[in-house]
């Protein structure tokens, strides 16, 4: 470590404002960097699905002053159902036995809840934000990052970090093709709203199938739910992601029959002005940063929402990141440190996807099926939450924040 570097305005260019973003301009800002944050949608988006904030990333966003408005924003989803075919509960458990969880350590919210409270943290301060473009080129000469913008500005600046989600583009321009870092966990995922007809209120609903799952999610009292349709393929529909009459085709034949409430959920499917399709994935990279670029959040270890932790390792990432930044003159060594302190914690968590959730979300055959709906039982009338569960919240919880409080800008110093 040497001199406090928040003194010496380094520039930041930052590609992406949804979590790991606006975290990371707010941290970088109060260590006294020159922060700019590109954006390809026009606004800040609000609304979205559910989120979560657990364990040590609720240490993040108490040093950030936000946990008490998080707090209040809590969805407080009190139960989940499992139906069988004909509508009948299988089980009925709180949300704490799937997927762990420390009393007063996690928060569950919608996405643009979030974003919308990072946003205003740091458009109060200096971050630059600038909507409706993104980064077409970069060169990094060792001494700086030239960037071009999509709609034609060129700037230089001297760290770029690519907060740009799954599919980043700065990943692509650095470290090339998707492709290598994409590990497929064998499904695909359909969102969209429907009106709340069924009357659901601080609940989710969810109905399997052998390799293929439905449900509905009320968050808090609202008119709508969103709804999913997932399924099972081997080979990941990468064909579809750019053709929406597509994924609504291959996604209505896949559930061409099924129980429960899946024919309306099917109509309603392709009808839905906010379809959100994807395949379910991680990205594993061997490295995070190149030269005076990095990457962060979901683009450099995306867990899939099968940990429910991708938010939680977006914001503690997003700390240590800009807390290394400050700590260290050149980027490279601060990156080094980032990966060193973040990555265990990060493979820990990814790791929590591939050993739990999978088979009780989505059972991949009639045996999984059956396995599944024993242990929901079981779950209802014991009332508590499998070992598995409390490995979970260990690893949520299994990071501690370094202390960066001294090189906060003394202008930030509050
Ligand atoms: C269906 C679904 C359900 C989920 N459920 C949960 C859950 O229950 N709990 C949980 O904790 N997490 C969940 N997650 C994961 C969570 O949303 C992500 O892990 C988290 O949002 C990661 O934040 P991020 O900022 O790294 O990336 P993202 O949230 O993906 O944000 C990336 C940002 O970059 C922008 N962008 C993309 N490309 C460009 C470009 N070329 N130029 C400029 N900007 C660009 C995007 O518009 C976006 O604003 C879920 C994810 C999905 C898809």
């Amino acid at each position: 470590m040497c001199e406090p570097q928040g003194a010496k305005a380094r520039s930041v260019l930052i590609s992406g404002a949804s979590i790991a973003g606006p975290a990371l301009a707010y941290w970088l800002d109060r260590y006294g960097f020159d922060v700019t944050v590109v954006e390809r949608a026009d606004a800040i988006r609000s609304g979205g699905y559910p989120i979560d904030v657990r364990g040590t990333a609720i240490d993040v966003v108490e040093r950030m002053g936000v946990l008490p408005h998080l707090r209040s924003a809590h969805i407080d989803t009190r139960r989940l159902t499992f139906p069988d075919a004909d509508g009948h509960p299988i089980a009925t458990i709180v949300p704490e036995q799937l997927a762990g969880g420390v009393t007063g350590r996690h928060i569950e919210l919608p996405r643009g809840e979030l974003t919308s409270v990072l946003y205003g943290l740091t458009r109060d301060r200096e971050v630059r934000y600038r909507f409706n473009d993104g980064i077409d080129a970069l060169h990094d000469d060792g001494a700086g990052v030239d960037v071009r913008f999509r709609r034609g500005a060129v700037q230089r600046f001297d760290i770029v970090i690519g907060a740009d989600g799954l599919h980043s583009n700065t990943r692509a321009l650095v470290f090339g093709p998707e492709a290598p870092f994409n590990r497929y966990l064998g499904f695909c995922f359909n969102l969209f709203s429907l009106p709340n007809d069924l009357g659901l209120t601080h609940e989710a609903v969810l109905y399997a199938e052998p390799g293929r799952a439905a449900g509905v999610y009320a968050v808090g009292d609202s008119h709508t739910v969103l709804a999913f349709l997932n399924f099972v393929t081997d080979e990941p529909p990468f064909h579809s992601y750019a053709d929406v009459d597509q994924q609504r085709r291959l996604t209505a034949e896949i559930f061409s029959h099924g129980g429960w409430e899946v024919p309306r959920l099917v109509a309603a499917m392709l009808r839905a002005d906010d379809l959100f399709f994807d395949t379910v994935s991680q990205i594993h990279m061997p490295r995070w940063s190149s030269g005076r670029v990095a990457l962060a959040g979901d683009a450099a270890h995306a867990p899939s929402f099968l940990s429910g932790q991708g938010t939680s390792l977006a914001l503690v990432g997003a700390y240590v990141l800009a807390g290394e930044l400050a700590a260290h003159a050149d980027p490279v060594d601060a990156f080094a440190s980032y990966e060193r302190i973040a990555r265990p914690f990060m493979e820990a968590n990814q790791a929590l996807a591939l050993s739990k959730g999978g088979s009780l979300l989505m059972p991949r055959t009639q045996q999984e099926l059956e396995a599944r709906n024993a242990a929901l039982a079981a779950m209802q009338v014991s009332k508590k939450a499998p070992s598995r569960a409390e490995h979970s919240s260990q690893v949520h919880n299994s990071l501690r924040l370094p202390d960066y409080t001294r090189w906060l800008h003394e202008d930030h110093r509050t």
